[in-house]
């Protein structure tokens, strides 16, 4: 059995050279991209104002500025990524972690009932591997409670839940074109809003940095460059996949930490000064060229999403997310959870799978943010038992149908 890898990135040969010829030619400034990109994302997601942000987490830091008063709570999932905490720090808020739903990895709409009072200045939302959150429930609870709804879609670029595109619904949603993303920028992201005073504040702040500097952007683009050459199947088989596989079953942290994510979280209370830049008309460029194939993708993830759902559902020792073709769910990765989650992926590494845990952690456990702490025992078990499958659109069924059958293989129900 030959694997595809578990994770390829969403760039190509093409857009790379659009860089390369941007920056030959000195153009990476020039034009009305970034305007283009906001008015059309205004369109596209049905919002009063969309703005390009250097990373999503800078608009999660900037949003939270321009909605919650310093010293107010922002209830959050603390199963996320540790920056976006420290976002919600840096930006004066103190967090409430609210424990997450076991099905959907997502905040849970009764533990935010729970947890707003007359302090909270804010729901933050995070859209998890594409899944959209309850939006019906957590609209109707911030209005009744008169609290701020922050939407972090970072992993659902156009999803949509009811039909409406996630972001919409809250007085600020923040999109991410990350390397890692389904549309990159190599770095960049967005904020929408439909308020006048709060796109006044965001580009205010905004207009105060500068662009992206050359070389930390090239670096990232070589980072990319790296990782498609590494996860390029044949040289993926030959070469890329001996390696870590090695380094998996020998327990080789050098290896390990490089497909590690999270691996070191860390509190900020400030801002870094090298996140407070802008995106160029050249990233701008790359997001628009892209926009045209996010349905397309959406769709391929969804008929893979549905064959491991097929073939799982019946497995009570696997927790599934739920299966829906409405566009609600995007599946950025099948997230399954099993007990035991170090032997599964022993079981498909012998057997000559790559597949990787999710290694977000539960943020309300973490050190760094135990002024902070809260027990929230869902995403304490979430932390430890998500694998991500993969869904990417250049994977196969084929590789479905084996992760599938291994999976069941390991649980004995062959
Ligand atoms: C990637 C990601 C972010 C951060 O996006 P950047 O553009 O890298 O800042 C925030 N939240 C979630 C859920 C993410 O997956």
């Amino acid at each position: 059995m030959m694997p595809l890898p578990r994770y390829r990135l969403y760039t190509s040969a093409r857009r790379y050279a659009a860089v390369a010829r941007d920056v030959a030619a000195g153009r990476r400034l020039a034009g009305t991209a970034c305007g283009e990109l906001e008015r059309t994302l205004e369109q596209q997601v049905g919002v009063a104002h969309a703005i390009c942000a250097p990373r999503a987490r800078v608009g999660i830091y900037l949003a939270v500025r321009a909605l919650v008063p310093p010293g107010r709570k922002v209830v959050l999932s603390p199963y996320t990524i540790s920056d976006v905490v420290n976002m919600v720090i840096a930006a004066g808020a103190v967090p409430v972690f609210a424990d997450v739903q076991r099905e959907t990895c997502n905040i849970d709409p009764s533990e935010v009932e729970r947890l707003v009072d007359d302090d909270t200045g804010a729901v933050l939302v995070t859209h998890l591997h594409g899944l959209a959150c309850e939006m019906d429930r957590l609209v109707a609870i911030c209005r009744e409670r008169g609290v701020r709804l922050i939407e972090d879609a970072a992993q659902s670029f156009g999803a949509r839940f009811d039909g409406r595109p996630l972001a919409s619904f809250g007085d600020a949603g923040i999109f991410s074109f990350g390397l890692y993303k389904n549309v990159t920028s190599i770095f960049g992201g967005m904020v929408v809003t439909p308020h006048d005073d709060v796109a006044e504040r965001v580009r205010t702040e905004l207009d105060g940095f500068a662009h992206f500097g050359l070389s930390p952007y090239l670096r990232e683009t070589l980072g990319g460059v790296a990782t498609d050459i590494a996860t390029w199947p044949p040289l993926f088989r030959a070469f890329t996949y001996r390696i870590f596989r090695f380094g998996f079953l020998h327990d080789i942290g050098l290896l390990n930490n490089q497909v590690t994510v999270e691996a070191n979280p860390q509190l900020r209370r400030e801002i870094p000064s090298t996140y407070l830049r802008r995106m160029t008309p050249m990233q701008s460029r790359l997001v628009l060229d892209q926009l045209a194939h996010v349905d397309d993708n959406i769709r391929a993830r969804i008929a893979f999403a549905k064959r491991y759902h097929d073939g799982l559902r019946d497995l009570p020792e696997v927790l599934l997310p739920p299966l829906r073709d409405d566009f609600s769910h995007m599946y950025t990765y099948f997230p399954i959870q099993v007990e035991d989650r170090q032997a599964l992926l022993r079981h498909l590494q012998q057997h000559h799978l790559d597949v990787a845990a999710q290694h977000l952690k539960n943020c309300a456990d973490l050190e760094c943010f135990a002024d902070w702490a809260r027990d929230c025992p869902r995403a304490r078990a979430t932390a430890d038992s998500v694998v991500l499958l993969p869904t990417y659109p250049r994977y196969s069924l084929a590789d479905v149908d084996d992760n599938v059958r291994l999976v069941r293989d390991f649980l004995g129900r062959g």
